[in-house]
């Protein structure tokens, strides 16, 4: 083994599939990044990286703590939406495994992951992924992974990896602590510590909203198991899972990590977490404003300027859980009741982008939402518009989960309809960094009331200027609704809470 320069294999795949979202295609994930070789290196070094941020924190780390080699694969990452198209999936499979095989002796490997994807033709390809990956670089060879903690956990996924990290946050601005964490446990694995894994999943899967980490159960959940870090202990990750997978792998899991192949520490641990997750289960609830409220609400405050300003959360349609970013209830209801001072972002049409684009800043026009999408929820609306703004949609995120990360809006426009500004959009993504707005010259400050079609990352991005008591997640339809009575599951395990009131959960005799 090089011992004083490691070869560590790079790769990444990482998306949340929404079992009710249109397939993720080889496009989507070349719209978003799909990198392969010296490229991974140079954006995990540059400073705005195009990755999630846990590759440029664990490049950082590992540069600072000695020698080391990357041998870097593929990265591909997409847009939350559906089941991946299986020839990309089996394609990236095939490139993973001939890529192992061709990088000559490796001392390890790491992996940018997610945890809940799903593939046309598997429920769980983040679990065939690492089973690949183990059989290529055999037993002894570590392979350390970073999650969301959204991330949905299989037997599989933790037998075939050495360390497991998911994220501590939510909205996720420790993406890239998470990466540093990951090298430093590399690097202790590379000195031959021997770790050992072990999970327990308990029947609860809990609407997204519920799932916040600044306060509330899963705070306290996350809390406690840090508590337990150190000595035998070397990760505890509490992983709430994502809903609308609706895949066997379901339910919120407790995974730790354990040093000197200490499995019983780890497996105690983990039933311990298990435990007291179940114990606090009726905390996993929370109301919503229905949609009348929130607009008669919206119409108020744009009036008055005594009252604090507002965000309206439209939860329902979260392009970062699957949702397709162009439902227009809020829209609609909101012109209807005459709302100003509103500015609404991001609304994901790229036919409606072109024209604004074509017709040019200052045209007047009107503006027909969704003519080229027709999905269940996606529905047309017409209103006059007069484009303000243009842009090419490029930005580098300030602050809260895209702090330091390039992203592409593709070419974007800002219309007026009247006392409510919309921020068009070409590229699918969600509402999350302030930059979102400030690239075409708007003041959020200035603003009564901010619009954001995003479940919860929003908050990371736009705390400086709304506290948690401003605002509000309005209850619309929606392919991320967190009214999960409102889907037809078919491969979730039930029963299941909160969705089946008398699910009972007996702790299995060990992990
Ligand atoms: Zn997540």
């Amino acid at each position: 083994m090089s011992q004083d320069n490691p070869r560590i294999a790079i790769l990444g795949f990482a998306i949340e599939c929404n079992r009710f979202s249109p397939v993720t295609t080889a496009a989507d994930f070349e719209q978003d990044v799909d990198i392969r070789g010296n490229r991974i290196v140079s954006e995990a070094r540059s400073g705005a990286s195009i990755t999630m941020p846990d590759l440029p924190g664990f490049f950082t780390e590992m540069d600072r703590t000695g020698n080391w080699t990357p041998v870097p694969l593929r990265v591909s990452l997409a847009q939350p939406g559906g089941p991946v198209e299986e020839s990309f999936f089996r394609e990236f499979l095939r490139e993973i495994e001939a890529g192992l095989k061709a990088a000559g002796p490796l001392d390890a490997v790491f992996i940018s992951s997610h945890g809940a994807a799903l593939a046309q033709g598997t429920d769980d390809p983040d679990g065939d992924l690492f089973e690949i990956v183990r059989r290529i670089v055999g037993p002894e060879i570590p392979v350390v992974v970073v999650f969301d903690l959204h991330a949905n956990v299989s037997r599989k996924m933790i037998d075939n990896i050495s360390v497991f990290v998911g994220y501590l946050e939510n909205p996720h601005t420790d993406i890239y602590e998470r990466g540093v964490e990951a090298a430093k446990h590399m690097r202790e694995c590379l000195a031959g510590a021997k770790t050992a894994i072990t999970m327990v999943k308990v029947p609860i899967v809990a609407p997204q909203i519920s799932l916040l980490t600044a306060k509330g159960p899963y705070a306290d959940l996350i809390k406690y198991g840090q508590t337990k870090v150190g000595g035998d202990i070397l990760n505890v990750s509490v992983m709430a899972g994502f809903a609308y997978s609706d895949s066997p792998k379901n339910g919120l899991t407790a995974v730790v990590t354990a040093r000197n192949g200490n499995r019983q520490a780890a497996a105690d641990l983990s039933l311990d977490i298990a435990g007291r997750a179940w114990g606090m289960k009726d905390r996993f609830k929370r109301a919503m404003m229905s949609l009348g409220d929130a607009v008669q609400l919206a119409a108020s405050v744009g009036r008055d300027r005594r009252r604090k300003p507002i965000i309206l959360a439209d939860v329902a349609d979260n392009p970062g859980g699957g949702g397709r970013g162009n439902t227009t209830y809020l829209l609609r209801a909101l012109r209807s009741a005459g709302a100003q001072n509103v500015l609404f972002g991001v609304f994901n049409d790229a036919a409606l982008a072109a024209k604004a684009h074509q017709l040019g800043e200052g045209a007047i026009f009107t503006a027909s939402f969704n003519t080229e999408e027709h999905q269940e929820f996606s529905l047309p609306f017409d209103c006059q518009a007069k484009v303000v703004k243009l842009s090419d949609g490029r930005y580098v995120g300030r602050r809260g989960v895209l702090r330091n990360v390039s992203s592409d809006m593709g070419p974007s426009a800002l219309l007026d309809l009247g006392g409510i500004q919309v921020v068009v959009i070409s590229h699918r993504c969600q509402c999350m960094d302030p930059r979102q707005f400030e690239m075409f010259d708007l003041d959020i400050a200035q603003a009564r009331v901010v619009v954001v079609k995003s479940r919860g990352h929003f908050r990371g991005g736009f705390d400086e200027f709304f506290k948690p008591d401003q605002i509000y997640e309005v209850d619309c339809p929606g392919l991320t609704s967190p009214v999960l009575a409102n889907f037809t599951w078919t491969k979730l395990p039930r029963p299941v809470y909160p969705l089946d009131e008398e699910t009972t959960w007996m702790p299995p005799p060990s992990a």
